[in-house]
């Protein structure tokens, strides 16, 4: 059983009492069994099950002629070279999978009795096992794809001020459109997100964003934007709703599956990344994107969602430096 402190108080976990989750035997065991579900793959030339065992525990030694290296589960994943137990690899990719909005470095810190600089690394690189966005077109005939932008946040490099700092947060921008991170989504009804953040949401980035990432057969749902004019001509509809006079939804024309996606984005980053930057802010939006499109009403559990991003863990390696 293990507790972990909540900005509502305290949550129990007992999630955690299955033995990899404790023991390093078990969770070495339990990371062989979801990386190499046909025997050990080698790490330097891609072989499945042609290595031996050697004495050190979990090293394998590869038995091909050119090749005889030692390899092990976690060679070339973003384990490798971390001097974290592996159980407590496998305790934060549960938490950060199983959480709506997502775990902070000082929540995983406090968890996993690790130092913060540990926590902070450990947490970046479960991110990178969780970018796993889809390259080919959403929708499809007869399918809606609802796009939306928003505003998160304030840029690296906001353009100059023009208004007080007094003037309050509006969808058009706290200190204008320019000084706030722009985010825009895409939203499969029923199906998957794609999130993108870009420089400026103008209507030749957020055009080309739909119009190479939706399928042209698709009904495109937006609001009223003049972002989308235009290539609402593109698709094989084009429905808006006007929020500017209160219309949300329209028979079956609305955008509150990318809404909806938003204000969970929105309210996990206030609550637990309240210091995000910018240069990060894609990760966390693929953090974001990875648990929307393994939610429960896609038919996946907490346990199937750690174990995608595990089985992610291969073949992702970065270069972090500095916790910031
Ligand atoms: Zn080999």
């Amino acid at each position: 059983m293990l507790y972990y402190g909540h900005r509502k108080g305290t949550m129990v976990m007992d999630t955690f009492s299955a033995p990899h989750f404790h023991n390093e035997e078990a969770a070495r065991k339990s990371l062989e069994g979801l990386l190499w579900p046909s025997g050990p793959v080698c790490a330097h030339c891609g072989t499945i099950d042609h290595a031996y065992a050697t004495k050190r525990p979990g090293v394998y030694r590869c038995a091909e002629k050119e090749c005889r290296k030692d390899f092990s589960v976690t060679t070339r994943t973003v384990m490798e070279r971390s001097h974290l137990k592996l159980h407590k690899w496998l305790q934060a990719f549960h938490l950060m999978c199983s959480s709506k909005k997502g775990v902070s470095a000082h929540q995983l810190h406090r968890t996993l009795d690790i130092t913060y600089e540990a926590a902070w690394f450990m947490a970046h690189r479960i991110r990178e096992c969780m970018r796993t966005g889809g390259l080919g077109p959403m929708g499809g005939t007869g399918k809606i794809v609802e796009a939306d932008e928003t505003y998160f946040g304030r840029t690296s490099e906001p353009k100059p001020l023009k208004k007080p700092r007094t003037t309050p947060y509006t969808k058009k921008g706290w200190k204008g459109k320019g000084a706030a991170r722009a985010i825009v989504a895409l939203v499969e009804r029923g199906g998957n997100v794609r999130t993108f953040h870009v420089a400026h949401a103008d209507k030749e980035t957020v055009g080309g964003i739909v119009a190479t990432n939706i399928a042209h057969e698709s009904r495109l749902h937006t609001d009223e934007s003049r972002l989308y004019t235009e290539i609402g001509n593109l698709f094989s509809a084009h429905e808006t709703v006007k929020h500017s006079v209160g219309e949300y939804v329209r028979d079956d024309v609305h955008t509150n599956s990318a809404e909806g996606y938003f204000s969970i984005f929105k309210r996990g980053m206030r609550g637990i990344y309240q210091h995000c930057g910018e240069k990060h802010l894609h990760r966390y939006l693929a953090e974001y994107d990875f648990r929307y499109n393994h939610r429960i009403a896609l038919g996946f559990n907490d346990g199937d969602r750690a174990a995608l991003a595990v089985k992610n863990a291969a073949g992702k390696r970065l270069t972090y430096r500095q916790p910031h």
